[in-house]
């Protein structure tokens, strides 16, 4: 099948998406903005092997390639609109390109994200790149750097899921609630939206709470002390693992694509699934806490201090 042919027949789509002027087909595409909103660009590669095991299926790479990207639009706020679609194809067979396809249009129109253009190509490795332009209120934007000591911090969902289903389908697993995690997870769109103008700081973990909520707390040059049992944790993850395996997942797994951020807690008490971990302090320190007791959190494990 030919690049033409194969573009029209998975990635073009019969009907008009706002602000669409010109869509797939020409050499560029010409977007309408809405007048006077910013707009947030964002960009997300996935490689087979390194950020998905080879043979996933076509349908579950293209979900989670868009719904990384989207997770990075939830933290900064915007409601997002068009993306562009790269993609280094080793199996262009039919069947392969139509579960990418519906992969893809099942996480876009969960969020009426609309497919504006891209580029295809062929090579010996998979490689999916999205980049998904949002739009915001001018200067209302969530940014990492915003935390004030006093703020209440915050996860949505439930976090370490997408780590242990990631284990689970290294080791041959593939329907489970857990591995869905992985393999699809939420973008915390509606969250993300919900918070603009209430928090003062966000960020979407996927590489981990405890390095993510770090990289937002330099960003705000504060610290923060985090209280681990106020993690939230699935009943899946609950019923398979034990405490402190459950634990380290939560606090250093990634994946997850949930959202974490401070506010006063006040500003953000009709935001739904949510869950209050700790409190942003003035000091550079992140603490964490384990039934009083402060423990050292590493990609190993965490210990008690002394
Ligand atoms: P050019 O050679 O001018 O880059 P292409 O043949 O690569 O044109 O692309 C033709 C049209 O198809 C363009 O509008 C481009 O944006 C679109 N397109 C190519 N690949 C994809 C893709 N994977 N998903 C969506 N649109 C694509
Ligand atoms: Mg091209």
């Amino acid at each position: 099948m030919d690049e033409f042919t194969l573009i029209n027949r998975f990635f073009l789509r019969q009907g008009k998406h706002a602000g669409v002027v010109v869509g797939i087909g020409d050499d560029g595409a010409v977007l309408q903005p809405d007048p006077g909103a910013e707009q947030v660009q964002v960009i997300d590669t996935l490689v087979e092997e390194t950020h998905f095991p080879p043979g996933t299926q076509a349908a579950d790479v293209a979900y989670r390639a868009l719904a990384a990207n989207l997770s990075d639009v939830a933290a900064m706020g915007g409601r997002p609109r068009w993306m562009t679609l790269s993609v280094t194809l080793t199996d262009s067979s039919e069947e392969w390109l139509e579960s990418f396809a519906a992969g893809l249009f099942e996480a876009a129109d969960e969020h009426e994200v609309a497919l504006v253009g891209g580029d295809t190509t062929r090579g010996p490795n998979l490689v999916v790149t999205i980049s998904v332009t949002a739009e915001i209120a001018p200067g209302t934007a969530l940014l990492r750097s915003g935390a004030v000591a006093g703020d209440t911090v915050f996860v949505s969902g439930t976090l370490g899921d997408a780590a242990a289903g990631l284990g689970m389908l290294q080791q041959g697993s593939a329907d489970d609630w857990l591995v869905n995690r992985f393999l699809r997870p939420t973008a915390r769109i509606e969250t993300g939206l919900a918070l603009v103008g209430k928090a003062n700081a966000a960020i979407d973990i996927s590489d981990g709470l405890a390095g993510d909520l770090r990289k937002l707390l330099d960003a705000s040059n504060s610290g923060a002390r985090i209280d681990i049992e106020k993690i939230p944790l699935s009943q899946a993850l609950r019923d398979r693992f034990d405490r402190e395996q459950r634990q380290q997942l939560a606090l250093t797994g990634g994946d997850d694509y949930e959202l974490c951020f401070t506010a006063p807690a006040a500003a953000v008490a009709d935001v739904p699934d949510i869950t209050a971990i700790g409190t942003v302090i003035e000091s550079n320190s992140l603490e964490f806490f384990l039934q009083g007791d402060v423990v050292e959190v590493s990609d190993s494990g965490y210990r008690h201090f002394r």
